[in-house]
């Protein structure tokens, strides 16, 4: 019988829990509101320890946190913004009350790990996901599992040229200003137009800026990693034409130096939309169980 895997994606509002033979045979599952570090992390052990035991966990967190396995706080998330999660302990608590192996990564690589294997970047052995929300994170796979370094890619965080004659608004991130994120995700959307973006027409200006917000970010994600496929989602990426206005500006923007066809004619197989929606972070979490 194949073994049970546990998957957990800490979101910022959201925590979910599974357990599940593979991402098409879940067993038990469970969400509620991320509070405070304790009180969700009790919900979580209660979840796993009301069920046939778990090979290993994955956990997917918002972050920014620690995964170096040789430090003393690895599983911590660290300097978030989120109210009393501040250096908490999260993967290293689940393992050690659960007893049993524990993989610890951030919910946006979680996601990237289940777009890569079982979403839309399989077949890709390099994929870029990017999700676009609230905030923008990307993840970088190759050869199946994500890409680490000093910590964890926060491309979100790259910065982009910024036409302030164009766009005079002065960007939205708390740390940068105008970085991508400051300009580009959901959050700068609304500051900067006073609407949140599913409020705003299909014919507002919002769209060509945004668009060419983020083909310049995946232009530098594209020219840096050379992914194989580039994966979208987000609920920014919803509105029905940007995806397209996206494909169209890439190309644009690389001018001919590269000329593979996944950068002109076959950019529509090439730049893709998300295909496991929200569930992505909580099956990513599963892969990550399954990888330890
Ligand atoms: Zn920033």
């Amino acid at each position: 019988m194949t073994r049970l895997y546990g998957g957990v994606e800490t979101g910022g509002t959201w925590c979910v829990c599974a357990l599940a033979r593979g991402p098409r045979e879940i067993v038990a599952e469970d969400q509620f509101p991320t509070r405070d570090p304790a009180s969700t992390l009790e919900q979580i052990i209660g979840f796993f320890a009301a069920q046939p035991e778990a090979a290993a966990i994955g956990i997917g967190s918002f972050g920014p946190v620690d995964l170096d396995v040789s430090s003393p706080t690895w599983g911590y998330v660290t300097t978030t913004p989120k109210p009393g999660w501040q250096h908490a302990a999260v993967g290293s608590v689940v393992r050690d009350r659960l007893g049993v192996p524990v993989a610890f990564d951030t919910d946006v690589n979680a996601a990237a790990v289940a777009e890569a294997r079982w979403g839309a970047g399989e077949g890709a052995d390099t994929v870029c996901y990017l999700t676009v929300g609230t905030g923008i994170g990307a993840g970088l796979i190759a050869g199946g599992h994500p890409w680490h370094g000093l910590v964890h890619p926060e491309a979100g965080h790259m910065r982009v040229p910024h036409d302030r004659e164009r766009d005079p608004f002065a960007g939205s991130c708390p740390m940068h200003g105008d970085c991508w994120e400051g300009l580009a995700a959901g959050s700068a959307m609304a500051a900067r137009w006073g609407e949140p973006p599913e409020r705003l027409g299909d014919d507002h200006p919002a769209w060509p800026l945004e668009a060419e917000y983020l083909a310049l970010g995946i232009v530098n994600l594209i020219l840096t990693v050379s992914p194989e496929r580039v994966v979208l989602g987000g609920g920014v990426l919803e509105h029905p034409r940007l995806l397209d206005m996206v494909r169209r500006r890439v190309p644009e923007l690389i001018a001919g130096y590269l000329e593979p066809p996944e950068l002109g004619v076959a950019v529509d197989s090439y730049i893709v939309p998300a295909a496991l929606g929200d569930r992505a972070g909580v099956l990513g979490a599963i892969a990550l169980a399954q990888d330890l």
